[in-house]
């Protein structure tokens, strides 16, 4: 087994060992004989750095436990120089401390807030995550609301602020059935390792954790939401609580500076602008209605009558198909004897085949079936029904000479 250092002094950023394994492989590795390194568990991640031996240096990417109860320091392979670090070679360690307080302040701000929401609401904490850029608890509870939030998080701040002391105590686990923690671990060990945040909190843990409260900084709530087993909480903690905020502030101004308001005005502009959004699209789908209505009467009024139908061609360069769709209908629906073949060539190349409908017009075509045969001589795909069909060509070639062969044969 490692002697775990970390279990002592979570500041221990540098100590001395001896390699007691070298694990080859794709992702090869090294075993110490006692080490600083934390392993990744019980929610927190791994620390990263580096193992020395004299110049040889091994950049150590992660770091793992082994069921046996060997930690394992996984290095990149490029670095590998296996004579410098065969077993019984004396090596030094050096653990990034920017990571590893990092770690120690998320870590122990969750230990505060599981506390608070404890004392509060009497809600316990049934897992606890860390990620990259935030860490979150879940909540075995039903329900949690906006104020039980702001409550814990501001509790959580006031012992933050009050810089209790942090012990790191050993009791067998008998001694620590009495001692009332707010959580014993399933493991099988009799010893137990026990984080003791001066009356506030005792939780068993094999976590690195600042030695006082102030250390962890600040503690930030965000996101909440409901999941299987509970209520999922997002914080963060210490600089990450920092940075996190300089973030979102930064999205604010950005927002905010879209719409010439101050940042605590964005969301009133943003919802002003929707709703002016939603008003103009309505407008805009009531004048197109109209343009099309007029359009269509104009058309109808100078297409001459041939063998009792009204054929109406056109090509568009500029017009959305919902627009040739709706012209195709007021078209057909304007006249009872109208065919309209109509197609744009941008923003994306269309066709529209329509039909007054068929019981009106006496003798009817199948408009479905006319322009699949199109689409089979320009390449493209569609279909539609029997008095109205549309479909989506590649290019624009070809189409005008396409709709004047459809027209040529339904005159
Ligand atoms: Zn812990």
């Amino acid at each position: 087994m490692t002697d775990r250092l970390y279990y002592h002094d979570s500041f221990l950023y540098d100590f001395d060992a001896e390699v007691r394994d070298v694990i080859d492989g794709p992702r090869p590795a090294l075993v110490l004989d006692r080490s600083a390194f934390y392993p990744s568990s019980g929610g927190q991640v791994f620390d990263t750095g580096a193992i020395t031996a004299g110049d040889a240096k091994l950049r150590i990417t992660e770091v793992a436990d082994l069921e046996d109860g060997r930690v394992v320091h996984y290095f990149e392979a490029e670095d590998a120089s296996p004579h410098s670090f065969k077993p019984g070679t004396r090596v030094h360690g050096l653990i990034d401390p920017t990571r590893r307080r990092d770690h120690m302040q998320q870590h122990s701000g969750q230990h505060v807030l599981s506390a608070a929401f404890v004392r509060l609401f009497d809600l316990h904490t049934v897992s606890f995550h860390m990620a990259d850029d935030y860490c979150s608890i879940d909540l075995d509870t039903p329900t949690l609301t906006k104020e039980q939030v702001e409550k814990a998080e501001h509790l959580a701040n006031e012992i933050i602020l009050e810089n209790r002391p942090v012990d790191i105590r050993f009791v067998t686990r008998d001694e620590a059935g009495k001692l009332g923690l707010r959580k014993v671990p399933v493991a099988e060990r009799d010893e137990l390792r026990i984080i003791d945040i001066k009356d506030w909190d005792l939780s068993a843990c094999g976590g690195t954790h600042v030695n006082q409260t102030g250390q962890i900084g600040c503690i930030l709530l965000r996101k909440t939401e409901k999941v299987r087993q509970g209520w999922r909480v997002e914080f963060v903690a210490g600089q990450r609580a920092v940075s996190t905020a300089r973030r979102d502030y930064a999205a604010l101004t950005e927002t905010a500076a879209l719409f010439s308001a101050h940042i605590y005005d964005a969301s009133q502009q943003a919802r002003k602008s929707l709703d002016e959004i939603r008003s103009l699209r309505k407008q805009r789908e009531q004048s197109l209605e109209e343009l099309a209505a007029a359009q269509a009467a104009a058309l109808l009024a100078e297409t001459p009558e041939t063998n009792g139908r009204k054929i109406v061609v056109r090509t568009f360069s500029d017009r959305e198909l919902n627009f040739i769709k709706l012209l195709a209908q007021k078209l057909t629906r304007l006249s009872t004897n109208a065919i309209a073949l109509l197609a744009t060539t941008s923003p994306q190349p269309s066709l529209v085949f329509a039909q007054s409908p068929s019981g009106q017009s006496g003798q009817a075509f199948d408009m479905g079936a006319l322009l699949k045969e199109t689409m089979a001589t320009l390449g493209g795909r569609g279909g539609g029904s029997k008095d109205m069909a549309q479909g989506g060509v590649a290019t624009a070639d070809g189409i005008d000479a396409a709709l004047a062969a459809v027209a040529a044969k339904l005159a």
